[in-house]
């Protein structure tokens, strides 16, 4: 099962505003994507294409889904538990506190929680960095089990649990690199044997590298190592010292930015103008759902305010051009696809791709008058406008509804859970 909306041979979104984030076609004012089996078959104004289903996207934008490339997504389930908290507090307060103690059904609710609040922001790709801790094969199905069943894109970065487990998974599940949920290591930076064996074990599983930095010189230090590996996600990067955040561009890493986090926990402030001097165009994430939104909206607001504040400010390592609402955009898509290693297959609306795309309302009181497309998606949109959303062509929501028949039941699940947990 992925997912329970319906899938359409063939599909045209009609008449919307076109954002395609491919520099080779643009943005069209007024055009239709023509989907075929999940994917993206043309892009242009007046398809004829005579029985497809039909989206009318007049008066809408349409754009690729947004892409978060760090979230913890089992901790949907303790959603505005930690708003309050720096990060040393969430570490003990909530990290610790829940990560080990919640069961299979528990961790299954969370990431599934998660998967829909992405859905219908939206948001069709995350990175799930699955920091809780599994301690039975039970608990990592779950997990895994959630993310295919709630139809999203997803990389599942497993962590915390035993090699075994790591490597069951990769053999029996998450196999296929054109499978909608893929897999990913998420491992940090302990000793220098811990390092090896962990690095090692990603390089044995053939699958991409996501881990956190803050401070310091951890890329000086797996360049000692020999451990620099393209497609690695490096999350946050506040306070790297200087010539770090350029070690991750040349070698081939990508950069998660999670904005809203980094200044409310006190990680430090949010490295866009140190990224863009050291020539990396970074991603943007959610990370927790116990202190931030499940949308990317309010990402990418955050990010276009601290980007330019640095910038005008002139902070150190502030390069001279000021970040703009299209800059963020990209971060938001295209940005978080080739950090991912998918660009290949989303973050853009190029004929060849999957159909992961948001048709989002542009005629709303809210929202109008548009006098730019992507200056009022970055600045004045945020989930109520999400009209439909599709995921490889399935439609997973439509005209503003998830598509999903078990909403009320998962409502009413994930308040029995916040009273036995915090109750
Ligand atoms: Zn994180």
């Amino acid at each position: 099962m992925t997912g329970h909306g319906p899938r359409p041979d063939r599909l045209v979104v009609a008449g919307g505003h076109v954002l395609t984030m491919d520099p080779a076609t643009g943005d069209l004012p007024r055009a239709d994507v023509l989907v075929e089996n999940g994917r993206i078959a043309d892009v242009r104004q007046d398809i004829e294409a005579p029985g497809a289903e039909r989206i009318d996207a007049r008066h809408c934008l349409v754009l690729p889904g947004f892409v978060d490339t760090h979230r913890h997504m089992w901790q949907a389930v303790l959603r505005g538990y930690g708003a309050d908290q720096t990060l040393e507090e969430y570490f003990g307060a909530t990290l610790h506190a829940y990560g080990s103690s919640l069961g299979p059904g528990e961790l299954h609710l969370g990431n599934l929680l998660s998967a829909l609040g992405a859905l219908d922001a939206g948001v069709t790709t995350v990175q799930d960095i699955s920091n809780a801790t599994k301690s039975t094969e039970e608990h990592t199905d779950a997990l895994v089990d959630a993310l295919e069943e709630s139809g999203i894109r997803a990389v599942f970065a497993y962590g915390h649990g035993p090699e075994a487990d790591a490597r069951r998974i990769r053999s029996r599940r998450l196999h296929s690199a054109d499978a909608l949920v893929t897999m990913a290591l998420n491992a940090e930076l302990g000793g220098d044997a811990s390092v090896r064996r962990d690095w090692g074990l990603a390089r044995e599983l053939g699958i991409p590298l996501a881990l956190h930095v803050r401070g310091g010189q951890p890329l000086s230090r797996l360049r000692r190592l020999g451990l620099l590996r393209p497609g690695t996600v490096y999350i946050h990067g506040t306070g790297l010292d200087r010539g770090e955040l350029k070690l991750i561009a040349d070698s081939g890493g990508a950069l998660s930015i999670a904005p809203a986090i980094e200044m409310t926990m006190g990680h430090g402030l949010p490295p866009f103008a140190a990224a863009a001097s050291a020539g990396l165009r970074p991603s943007l994430s959610a990370d927790v759902e116990v202190a931030a939104g499940s949308d990317l909206f309010g990402q990418m607001r955050t990010a276009f305010q601290v980007s330019r504040f640095a910038v005008l400010h002139r902070h150190d390592d502030a390069p001279d051009r000021l970040p703009t609402s299209r800059d963020i955009l990209e971060f938001a898509t295209i940005e978080g696809a080739r950090a991912l290693g998918l660009d290949d297959r989303i973050g853009s609306l190029t004929p060849g791709k999957q159909a992961d795309l948001v048709v989002l309302r542009a005629d709303r009181p809210g929202v109008v008058p548009v006098h730019d497309a992507v200056k009022t998606v970055v600045c004045a949109m945020d989930r109520a406008d999400v009209d439909t959303v599709l995921v490889a062509g399935r439609i997973v929501k439509r005209a503003g509804h998830l598509l999903r028949p078990d909403l009320a039941a998962l409502v009413d699940r994930a308040a029995a859970v916040r009273d036995r947990l915090t109750g």
